[in-house]
């Protein structure tokens, strides 16, 4: 029966940026289907690991700084030596430099590029070295945005990163597919997180984005999950190198 291609029983799944907003969204929605979560984060994720284990999934929590690619062998080998294996990856943590154009500075651009490109990249290929030497196939997810499509404004870094993340999406994805690894991403749409929170706090900005959604609202982290668990799950084992919008229509108009 095709529901049961979705189960992640006995799945291991890394999360990246777990300790809130859609990373703990998609990490809860990963456990609700039956996966155990290794969540990295730079900073605390207690709140995240009380919700998993209370969904009866094991919980290991690895501090990390993803701003630079030094963590990543260590991440690996936490998760191996706790579960023995991994599954899935979720390239989630990211950050946004709001600033003009003109303005921008050099540490905007490197340190936006530095945790949603260059670490998604070399993390994807530590879990795909894994994946190939397990035999097992493995899923990769990554978080791409409207910015992956659009230009966007005073956000210079954040468009580069995240066109760079369909890119590189589609990429890993035709090198690994003979290794049955599926790379695919979400692009989600404006969401409800911290992320967002200077945007959603200027009265003028929220009418105007909100009255250009179709849906006529803000996502929230819970509107991933069933996305995240369909790229997780043998459900979507010929679905190789695209970029999903989850965006309430945003795109569509
Ligand atoms: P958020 O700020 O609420 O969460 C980001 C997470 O990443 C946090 O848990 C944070 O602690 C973690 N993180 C940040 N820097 C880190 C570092 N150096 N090392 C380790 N962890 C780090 O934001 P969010 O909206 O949940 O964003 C999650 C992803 O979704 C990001 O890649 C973001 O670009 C993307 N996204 C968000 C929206 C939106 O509207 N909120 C839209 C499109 C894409």
């Amino acid at each position: 029966m095709v529901i049961e291609k979705f189960k992640l029983s006995d799945k291991v799944a890394l999360v990246t940026g777990c300790s809130t907003g859609l990373g703990q969204g998609m990490a809860c929605g990963l456990a609700e289907a039956g996966a155990d979560i290794a969540g990295v984060d730079y900073v605390e994720s207690s709140e995240t690991g009380k919700m998993i284990e209370t969904l009866g999934r094991t919980f290991l929590e690895i501090k990390a700084d993803l701003g630079s690619i030094k963590p990543v062998t260590t991440i690996l080998s936490s998760i191996i030596d706790k579960f023995g294996k991994l599954d899935i990856l979720i390239n989630n943590a990211g950050i946004i430099r709001r600033r003009d154009a003109v303005e921008f500075t050099e540490e905007d651009w490197d340190s936006v590029m530095n945790i949603n490109l260059k670490t998604l990249f070399f993390l994807s290929q530590a879990a795909a070295k894994q994946f190939i030497k397990q035999g097992t196939g493995g899923k990769i997810i990554n978080v791409a945005s409207m910015l992956s499509f659009q230009g966007g404004i005073r956000v210079p870094s954040y468009t580069a990163s995240k066109s760079g993340v369909m890119g590189v999406t589609r990429l890993m994805a035709n090198e690994w597919a003979k290794h049955n690894i599926n790379v695919n991403a979400i692009a989600p749409g404006y969401m409800e997180t911290n992320n967002t929170a200077p945007l959603r706090a200027d009265p003028a900005r929220s009418k105007e984005i909100v009255g250009r959604i179709p849906a006529g609202r803000w996502g929230t982290p819970d509107d991933l999950k069933g996305i995240a668990v369909f790229l997780a799950s043998g459900a979507s084992d010929y679905v190789n190198g695209y970029t999903i919008a989850v965006d309430g229509g945003w795109l569509a108009r």
